[in-house]
């Protein structure tokens, strides 16, 4: 982390978990215990949980997010929900391109793109994420393939656009799998998109975005991972239902 230059950020995505019922509560029980949080603390929730999120974040320093959006901007998509009705909402951040939504939906580094402009024009700050499949991994290509991932991601996106962007490198065979990358690896990582983002806007934009890590964060490997220069905070899945394993790795971006 380096917190001169760039925000810190600790987002929580739930994936398909949590009743709109319950949400409230939990909102306001995570607010309760990251309150004297020292980085932004966002909750990207189910579409439906939304309502309920916003209003039990008004007032606290809680943040929420989406986990997906459509890129057009209304009309005949059924079942789909844009940007725009987020943001009226109250909605403020919004995942975009996670691997689950790549594997199962068939997302594409094309649509990512599309709803990285969507979400811009609407004020809503995605959170793009990117990385590389075991294979990949073995076969010695990560850096082509997030390098390509993040080129093909920001075609088009103006630089003054990256102070509402954050990018979350997350491996895919480290979601959900328990199997976290090394610090080292993520460090490694997060340093190659920046070092894209350098390529392809400039120096200042680079050191300026937030670049977050996520696979299998959790609050006994939070520090390790966020002690290391590039990696600027998390996106956390299975460890961000507890409220208490949530609250350690805010308090672990201390
Ligand atoms: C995620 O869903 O983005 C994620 C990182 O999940 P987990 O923390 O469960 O690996």
């Amino acid at each position: 982390m380096n917190y001169e230059k760039r925000k810190t950020v600790i987002a929580g995505n739930w994936k398909m978990n949590k009743l709109p019922s319950e949400t409230y509560d939990y909102i306001k029980e995570i607010a309760a215990k990251t309150e004297n949080a020292k980085c932004e603390v966002v909750a990207c929730v189910p579409f439906v949980n939304l309502c309920k999120a916003t209003e039990a974040a008004k007032g606290t320093h809680v943040k929420i997010g989406a986990e997906n959006l459509h890129f057009m901007p209304n009309g005949a998509y059924t079942g789909e929900v844009s940007a725009a009705m987020l943001k009226d909402l109250g909605v403020e951040y919004v995942i975009i391109g996670h691997s689950e939504r790549r594997q199962y939906f068939a997302e594409t580094d094309i649509t990512v793109n599309k709803k990285i402009a969507a979400a811009l024009e609407a004020g809503l700050k995605p959170i793009v994420c990117v990385g590389e499949l075991l294979e990949q991994r073995e076969q010695g290509i990560t850096e082509e393939i997030v390098s390509m991932q993040t080129k093909i991601a920001f075609a088009g996106i103006d630089k003054s656009a990256f102070k509402s962007i954050i990018i979350a490198y997350e491996p895919v065979w480290a979601i959900g799998t328990g199997k976290t990358a090394t610090a080292e690896q993520a460090e490694e990582v997060c340093g190659i998109i920046r070092n894209v983002l350098c390529k392809l806007y400039d120096k200042e934009t680079a050191e300026g975005t937030t670049i977050q890590y996520g696979g299998s964060m959790n609050a006994k490997n939070a520090k390790e991972l966020l002690e290391k220069y590039d990696v600027d905070g998390g996106l956390i899945g299975g460890a961000s239902l507890k409220s208490d394993d949530f609250a350690a790795i805010v308090k672990a971006a201390e």
